[in-house]
């Protein structure tokens, strides 16, 4: 968002997890993009903050260490980032380092179902695009499209990779509770992530909510990309309802997801107070 002079996003990706830029490349896109305040969220890892840095300090941006933690609610997959985070904070670290592991079984268990789906070599095919950190379904959608098997990302999303198609593996995540109390032990703010984009009814939403303030987490993410306008009062009323803060961000992964850029966002609603107006 904008406000004077300052533009924030707070929600990206590199090649630490599944984006596709490296910390740096991210960094300089994001000046290029006249982002003043960037958030790198990779997914389960801390592993680029510190080139992140060194980049920022080099380039003059505020750079904000920040993660995205997968978690089990219930029969639903819900991400919450955390901003602000002390990356040398053991509680976080050991739970980060419990998930990456777990994806690595996981992503085995998918490759064994795209071999019985006759896609051979998954494994391999998906390490080829990421790095020896992370690995994630967008890695295996590179591989699927590269193959020949979807002609793009979207489209592998719709016949690989979800619920009741080849290649498909719930994964067993952090609980609400845990990815808060680790986000919050490292000082930072836990904000549930593009609330809107889960598959759930509002009643459902408002007791995801409930729930995550109950277990001490302060934000919403009341602003992802050029999200839908009418979406984003929903969101900045129900921030308001629970009185949460407001985050903003583009969850930027890749240049080749044009619709999706870094800084590109909906107006930040002006009824809503700022996730970093906690920030000194
Ligand atoms: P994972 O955390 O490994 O289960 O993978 C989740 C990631 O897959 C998300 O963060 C997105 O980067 C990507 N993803 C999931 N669904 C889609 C989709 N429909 N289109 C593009 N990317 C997607
Ligand atoms: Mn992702
Ligand atoms: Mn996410
Ligand atoms: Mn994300």
């Amino acid at each position: 968002m904008a406000m004077g002079e300052m533009t924030y996003d707070l929600h990206s990706h590199t090649t630490a997890s599944d984006g596709s830029l490296s910390p740096s490349d991210l960094i300089a896109r994001a000046v290029e993009k006249g982002v003043d305040v960037l958030a790198v969220t990779d997914h389960d890892g801390t592993e680029g903050l510190r080139e992140a840095m060194q980049a920022a300090d080099a380039q003059g941006i505020i750079l904000i260490p920040g993660v995205e933690i997968s978690v089990t609610w219930g029969s639903h997959v819900v991400h919450i980032v955390g901003l602000n985070v002390d990356v040398d904070n053991a509680a976080l670290q050991k739970g980060l380092s419990d998930l990456r592991a777990h994806r690595f079984e996981r992503a085995e268990e998918i490759a064994r179902r795209l071999d019985k789906a006759g896609i051979p070599g998954a494994l391999e095919g998906a390490r080829e695009y990421a790095s020896d950190v992370m690995l994630g379904r967008l890695h295996f959608a590179r591989f699927l499209v590269a193959a020949g098997k979807a002609k793009d990302i979207r489209d592998v999303f719709k016949k690989y990779l979800v619920h009741n198609k080849p290649g498909y593996v719930p994964g067993t995540w952090a609980s609400l509770e845990e990815a808060v109390s680790w986000i919050t032990a490292a000082g930072g703010q836990a904000v549930i992530a593009h609330p809107a984009r889960y598959k759930m009814t509002a009643t459902k939403r408002r007791k995801l909510v409930e729930d995550f303030k109950a277990a001490g987490g302060v934000a919403l993410e009341v602003v992802s990309g050029k999200q839908d306008l009418e979406e984003v009062r929903t969101l900045a009323a129900l921030a308001a309802q629970y009185d949460l803060l407001a985050s903003c961000g583009s969850d930027f992964h890749s240049p080749t997801q044009h619709w999706l850029e870094l800084g590109q966002l909906t107006p930040f609603p002006d009824n809503c107070t700022p996730v970093w107006s906690v920030w000194s």
